[in-house]
Formats: C-alpha cells, sequence, structure tokens
C-alpha cells in the first residue's frame, strides 16, 4: 500500500456531498476567512446547492469532490474578480470549460480563491482584497499569483484546487505551501473562460495534496475545445499507477538551475529527492541549458505585451466598474474607469507591454524577444533528443519568503520565477512536488517533461512521493 493515498477518492468513494459541503463551508468558517485571506468568495448556501446538484446528477470520477477555483476562472454562481477592483461587481454569464468539465465529473465548486490582481505576482500582495497568508506561517507569503488555492490546498481546507499559470504562479506557490501542482502543456486544457493575461503562455492548472489527486483533475480537464482554438485533440493523460521502479528512465540536472547561490536548505532538499530518483533505479545525468540567464528578461517581455493588449478590454463600457470621469466623454471614462480599477503592478505590466510594442522599440524587445523564446524552447528540445526522459530542478530559488520582502522591488519579485518560466516560454508540462522542509518551510522540486509526457512525469512524481518523506527537515 502507498504511503501517500489518494485524498479525492476517499472523498469520492464514501462521504455524501451534503456532508462534504457542510464540511467544507465549516472549514472555510473557522480557518480560512480572518487567518488565511484565501478566499474572494464562498457561502454555505453555495456550497449547499453544489451539494445538490451533484446528488442529482449520475455519478462521476469526482463526485462530492469540492474544489476551490482560482477567481481569474469564470463560474456562472458566484462573481469574478481576477482581485482587481476593476472587476467589482461581475458575474460571469458563462462557465469556463474547465468548470464545466468539474461540474460534470461531479466536483462541487467549494470557493473563489484569492489571487495577486490578473495572476500578475509571485506573492500574492498584489491583491486589491489584501494578501494571502502562509498557512504555516502567517508573516509569510504563500507564493503566487495562484496563492489562496494553494493556501487552501496546504490547510486542508479543500483536497485539490484550480490556479493558473503563465510563468509559474501554480508551481512557485505549491513549492512555498508543501503542496503538489501540475502545469500541464499549452494547449492540453482549455483556456476558454481563463481571464486572459499572457495568452500564449497561460494555462489553467491545478493543486493537490497528493500527485495522484492532481492527476485525477487533470484528466477530467484535459482534451479538445471548440471554444479555445489552441487545445490539441489528444487523448487526456491517464492517472498513471505508482511505478514500483524507475529503471531504464533518464533524467537530466540542468546545470543552471543549481547555481553555487541557491539557497543551502533549497540544495539540501533536492539532492535526497535526486539520491531517492537514483535508489529507485533512475540515471542520472548533468545537462545544460545555455539559454536559460534569458527566461527572466524574455518573460517580462512577451507577457507584459501580450497583458497590455488583453487588458485593454477594461475600458468601463463593457465589463465590471464604470467611473464616468469629470466633463463626460469616452477618454475620460477610460481614464477615470482605468485609473481607478487598476492596481499598481498591474499598471506596471501596462506600461511595460506597451513601451515593448510601441512603433520605435517594437524590432528592439517584442522580435528580440520572441527570437530568445525560440531558443529557449531548443534547450529543453535538445536535452530530450540526447536521451533524457525528463529534467529535474529546484522550483524555487528559496523557501517561501517574508510579507513585504520584495513589494518595493519588482525585479526581485520577478527573479522568484527564475526556475519556472523557462518552461512557460518552451509551453512544456512540468510540476512541482514537496521534497523536504527548511526550518519548518516546504521546499518543492520540479520535475520537467517533453510537450504531452505528463502521465509519465506523474508517474515519477509518484514513485518520488513513496520514497521521500517531504516533512523531514533537510540538512545543508
Ligand atoms: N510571477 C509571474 C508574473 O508575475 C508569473 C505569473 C503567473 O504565472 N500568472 O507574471
Amino acid at each position: 500500500m502507498s504511503r501517500v493515498a489518494s485524498i479525492v477518492a476517499d472523498v469520492n468513494g464514501g462521504v455524501s456531498p451534503q456532508t462534504t459541503a457542510r464540511e467544507v463551508a465549516q472549514r472555510l468558517a473557522a480557518d480560512e476567512t480572518e487567518r488565511l485571506n484565501a478566499t474572494l468568495a464562498w457561502s454555505p448556501e453555495w456550497l449547499g446547492r453544489e451539494a445538490e446538484r451533484v446528488e442529482a446528477q449520475s455519478p462521476g470520477p469526482l463526485s462530492g469532490v469540492p474544489i476551490a477555483i482560482k477567481d481569474n476562472i469564470v463560474t456562472t454562481e458566484q462573481p469574478t474578480t481576477c482581485a482587481s477592483r476593476i472587476l467589482d461587481g461581475y458575474v460571469s454569464p458563462f462557465d469556463a470549460t474547465a468548470v464545466a468539465r468539474l461540474r460534470n465529473a461531479g466536483a462541487m465548486i467549494a470557493a473563489k480563491a484569492n489571487l495577486d490582481e490578473f495572476a500578475m505576482g509571485s506573492s500574492t500582495e498584489h491583491s486589491a482584497y489584501g494578501r494571502v497568508h502562509h498557512p504555516m506561517d502567517s508573516e509569510r507569503v504563500p507564493g503566487g499569483s495562484s496563492g489562496g488555492s494553494a493556501a487552501l490546498v496546504a490547510a486542508d481546507v479543500v483536497p485539490v484546487a484550480l490556479g493558473s499559470e503563465t510563468g509559474g504562479s501554480v508551481r512557485q506557490p505549491a513549492s512555498f505551501c508543501g503542496v503538489v501542482g501540475v502545469k500541464p502543456t499549452y494547449g492540453r486544457v482549455s483556456r476558454y473562460g481563463l481571464v486572459a493575461f499572457g495568452s500564449s503562455l497561460d494555462c489553467i492548472s491545478i493543486f493537490g495534496r497528493t500527485t495522484d489527486d492532481a492527476a485525477r483533475v487533470l484528466s477530467v480537464l484535459s482534451g479538445v475545445d471548440p471554444l479555445d482554438a489552441t487545445t490539441v485533440d489528444c487523448a487526456p493523460p491517464d492517472v498513471p499507477a505508482r511505478p514500483p521502479t524507475l529503471r531504464g528512465l533518464t533524467i537530466g540536472l540542468p546545470e543552471e538551475y543549481f547555481p553555487d547561490d541557491l539557497d543551502p536548505g533549497v540544495r539540501a532538499a533536492n539532492e535526497r529527492a535526486i539520491r531517492a530518483l537514483r535508489d529507485l533505479g533512475a540515471e542520472l545525468r548533468p545537462v545544460s541549458l545555455p539559454h536559460t540567464r534569458f527566461a527572466v528578461p524574455t518573460y517580462y517581455v512577451i507577457a507584459p505585451a501580450e497583458a497590455a493588449s488583453n487588458l485593454a478590454r477594461y475600458d468601463g463600457a463593457r465589463y465590471g466598474r464604470r467611473v464616468p470621469g469629470e466633463g463626460g466623454g469616452l477618454r475620460a471614462l477610460y481614464r477615470a474607469t482605468r485609473g481607478a480599477g487598476f492596481g499598481p503592478e498591474v499598471r506596471r505590466r501596462i506600461l511595460i507591454g506597451t513601451y515593448v510594442l510601441s512603433a520605435g522599440y517594437y524590432d528592439a524587445y517584442y522580435t528580440k524577444a520572441q527570437r530568445v523564446r525560440v531558443l529557449i524552447a531548443e534547450d529543453f528540445q535538445r536535452a530530450f533528443a540526447s536521451g533524457v526522459d525528463y529534467l529535474f530542478t529546484p522550483t524555487t530559488p528559496t523557501p517561501a519568503f517574508k510579507a513585504g520582502e520584495k513589494t518595493q522591488d519588482p525585479v526581485a519579485m520577478y527573479l522568484a520565477d527564475i526556475f519556472t518560466c523557462a518552461v512557460s516560454l518552451a509551453g512544456l508540462p512540468a510540476m512541482s512536488l514537496p521534497t523536504g522542509r527548511v526550518e519548518g518551510l516546504p521546499v518543492g522540486g520540479q520535475l520537467i517533461a517533453p510537450a504531452f509526457e505528463e502521465s509519465g512525469m506523474l508517474g515519477v512524481a509518484m514513485a518520488l512521493e513513496d520514497a521521500i518523506d517531504p516533512t523531514e527537515e533537510a540538512r545543508p
């Protein structure tokens, strides 16, 4: 019997949805609201209605499983704010494809989770509704931008939650909070109903307490969607069986992800995980991804460029908040609405994005960044073509940092994604799983796979999960 059970299978198997709904409501009420600030909307009545719906429905793979949804994924029965004042009071007339699929599979939507405004950030301090607290140390951040979803799973409020990734926003908070975070291949899961940030990067992604749980949700979410032309028509990844050995697999260790100044605790926890991979029979091989150092600067040209275009739609005429502005007229409406609605980090992204797309600078920044993006993707292709099956790296350069530590220095905040955003630029699947603790704080390790090889990657994670105790202190 595996040490790491599936919580989702337990819920799905035995408990009545009404009982689960009541328990989740109690946990949300008691634990969550004041302490974590991880939700933006939930109610016992809403949970009760979800339970009724599930009870009336024929059983599915996620029957009665409560799931929290990052509040940049639209739902018809609760507001969707993206943690921004500009969407105050906005309720979507349709469900995101991911939400519709979860509901069809029997899941109950338990709460809308707090996030960095429009998913821009690495700490969930950029929410217009206040920061999310780390469940194990309230002075610290849970990571971001999907910090609310990560905290709810880590605090045992729900077994699984949806987040979104543009550059690492599920893997990074998963690592900080000591849970599993899975980012699928770009195009695997429909983006329809995920509020657009960087459309060529955005992926709905999953938090679970175990790999098995996240895999069950991924298989429900996956598949082509006529409403998202970037989805790919291929069979959903199955929930793999736990492989008894990793013999025959080669796992690459990219030297750029183990720099000399890596936090000693992060290094120690992940070196222990690497020893466990070897003990399971995997061959380990050093590899090089030489363009890694360009990933953060490339990401911070492409993502803001796409964000500036996508966010042009919030003009006071179509969505959410409307501030008429002095003297009337269209320009005054735009100015007043956007001025009142967007927080500082979102404004910074719009300014950067508009600048890199402007006539005189387009080639120097945007075109250049697109070229470097290809080089970054080719680094991964070359590594996988050389006989490496998966890559293993730390997920983040440090454990969870303190609130306020990086808010005055945007570049320091951006560097929190240094190990995650190259994968996003390449569109590859990757995941973070807990590998140890440093002074009580969780540390994560990252597995990276070739496109559409999620199933094998999840299998490696399951084997590793069984072989190490992620609550054990890693001693440098
Ligand atoms: N932290 C990165 C950013 O601020 C990534 C965000 C994300 O993945 N949504 O853009």
